[in-house]
């Protein structure tokens, strides 16, 4: 029974002042989510049910791949996470007990799972298999944000797959993004399947799952056929009008301009008809010259997988020490000096570059003849480079899901073999699959939100039904509304029914806050046509009264248009 009544739904009128983005703000005004410390929040009743209805279709999809619901703990034992090498991962969240044991509470589950398919699974006939629960993970974000966008305890739905071999893998991974490719569908979220970065767990294929949204932290490449993070996303570069060849490189006086933007202006050039030198120090390499062109910018996870190593920009002073004053850097006639390491957007020029000489640049610098180098893709992309001859776009989203090939990585570490046909001991090859309901729910409540609050997708809606009834307690309008309120109920239908002694205006406007995807009304006027009223949320669209004796029919009818 959802009677507005006796629900606990505190919506308020105004968001929390530190509330920037969107979905923050209007979950907390629709009474769905409340702060409790940072990065920590509850889930209240109605914000819960659309938490749970989210769950439903997870779970659903992911038994359909075949998947075997299960529910591992939170408090682990450190040793766990020594065992994997993730014990000093600084958000992991540590603990003892009152024996002075140490522990952590779980960011995933690798280490669990892992452990215990390494007792259980002997024999290739014990695979393949796919794991998963719906659990609540502890992370000590560093900057939590955004309401439930990044918490630092968060309820997260994660699947570890087993196999025997890549090919294993590679079958339960094309599993798994069918598998999301619908539970982000059924969400009724628009989303993106894009290329992500392996990163440091060194596996052979990663995909997130984004939603665009202004909200968003992470921003994805598009254009026709092509979606990448843009961590990872590489495209061709828009061509940049040169300077005419010189025989060599010629000195020319830049006095005080020591910005791309500045030398550019000063001589009459496009940016990108510079380069623009980065000098990095790698551990235990030393000085590296990174170049690129001067409209462009370094992408740093690029970078640091073609660098292989720690690195880190190098200072004024080793600059100074080694090349010359910042800011009019070079690389003619470095050669043998520091490796150069060139962009490939970087063509034959001939570029401007500094001259490792206060206020002074070369023009007609080639690569090649004036420097050797070695080349890779070190650029973020930008706006209207080309993917197969077309511009890409640039949007921010949410990452609502990863998918993950993590190879052998945890079942080395734990000792998770099995024996094949021959008797061989082989170790199994491992997927992991998570997604976070809370940011499906506040990617909904991103995307489809107008000026009057949440317009939820009818799939992940606290209610199908919102039910107003206008007029006093005791009157002719609640005993109508009292029956339709009943015949949904009855008919199956997720209802909320808004029976509080309060004015039309204050209802509506509570209605439009929570989203519910239908409104019906009951009024004077229902009375005297015997006719319920119907608004659609998503675009407040009015549609033709519901008369009463076949209002669970229309009401279906409603929801099968809006689902
Ligand atoms: P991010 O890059 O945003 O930090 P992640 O790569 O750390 O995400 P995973 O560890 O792959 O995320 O977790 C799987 C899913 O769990 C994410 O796709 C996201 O939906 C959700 N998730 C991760 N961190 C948080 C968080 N701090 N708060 C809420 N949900 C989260
Ligand atoms: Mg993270």
């Amino acid at each position: 029974m959802t009677r507005l009544s006796s629900y606990f739904l505190p919506t308020e009128k105004e968001a929390p002042a530190d509330a920037e983005a969107l979905s923050h703000k209007l979950m907390v005004r629709a009474g769905l989510i409340r702060q409790i410390g940072a990065g920590l929040w509850s889930w209240l009743p109605a914000g819960w049910r659309v938490q749970a209805r989210i769950g439903t279709i997870l779970r659903e999809e992911i038994n359909r791949i075949g998947g075997h619901e299960m529910l591992m703990p939170v408090i682990q034992p450190a040793e766990l996470w020594k065992r994997s090498g993730r014990y000093a991962i600084e958000e992991l969240f540590k603990l003892e007990d009152r024996r002075g044991a140490e522990l952590v509470l779980a960011m995933t589950h690798e280490e669990a799972v892992t452990s215990h398919v390494a007792q259980v699974v002997r024999s290739y006939r014990d695979l393949p298999l796919i794991l998963y629960h719906v659990q609540t993970k502890g992370r000590d974000e560093p900057r939590p944000r955004a309401g439930v966008l990044r918490t630092r305890e968060f309820v997260m739905k994660d699947s570890y797959s087993f196999d025997r071999d890549q090919a294993g893998l590679d079958q339960s991974y094309a599993r798994h993004i069918e598998a999301y490719d619908r539970i982000f569908d059924r969400a009724g979220l628009r989303w993106y399947r894009v290329s992500g970065d392996v990163g440091l767990m060194g596996g052979s294929g990663a995909h997130e799952y984004m939603a665009p949204c202004a909200a968003g932290e992470n921003e994805v490449a598009l254009a026709p056929g092509y979606a990448a993070n843009v961590e990872v996303a590489s495209a061709t570069a828009q061509p940049v009008a040169l300077e005419g060849p010189l025989d060599a490189p010629q000195e020319v006086s830049t006095p005080g301009a020591s910005t791309i933007a500045g030398v550019a202006t000063l001589l009459g050039l496009a940016p990108g008809a510079l380069l623009k030198a980065y000098p990095v120090v790698v551990e235990p390499r030393g000085l590296v010259l990174v170049l690129l062109r001067g409209d462009h910018r370094v992408n740093e996870l690029k970078l640091a997988g073609t660098l292989g190593g720690d690195w880190r920009p190098a200072s004024e002073e080793e600059i100074a020490a080694q090349l010359g004053p910042a800011g009019f850097i070079g690389p003619a006639g470095l050669d043998g000096r520091l490796p150069i390491l060139l962009d490939d957007a970087v063509g034959d020029g001939p570029y401007v570059t500094g001259a490792n000489r206060a206020d002074t640049h070369l023009r007609g610098v080639q690569p090649g003849r004036d420097f050797s180098f070695e080349r890779a893709d070190i650029r973020r992309v930008e706006v209207g480079d080309l993917v197969d001859g077309h511009p890409i776009e640039i949007e921010p989203a949410i990452e609502v899901g990863n998918i993950f090939q993590l190879g052998t990585r945890y079942s080395q570490a734990f000792g998770a073999s099995y024996l094949d046909e021959h008797g061989q001991e082989q170790p199994i090859w491992m997927g992991c699959y998570g997604i976070g309901p809370a940011r499906i729910a506040a990617a909904a409540v991103e995307q489809y939100a107008d000026e009057a609050g949440i317009s939820w997708p009818l799939a992940i809606a606290p209610f199908a039904v919102h039910l107003v009834v206008l007029g006093k307690p005791g009157g002719a309008e609640r005993e109508l509304a009292d029956s339709v309120y009943q015949t949904l109920v009855d008919g199956g239908v997720e209802v909320c029914y808004d029976d509080r002694d309060l004015g039309a205006g204050e209802k509506f406007a509570d209605a439009e806050l929570l989203g519910c995807p239908l409104r019906l009304t009951v009024g004077r006027r229902s009375l005297e046509q015997r006719e319920i009223e119907v608004q659609v949320r998503r675009g407040r669209e009015a549609r033709a009264g519901l008369a009463a004796d076949e209002l669970l029919a229309r009401v279906e009818e409603l929801c099968r248009e809006l689902g």
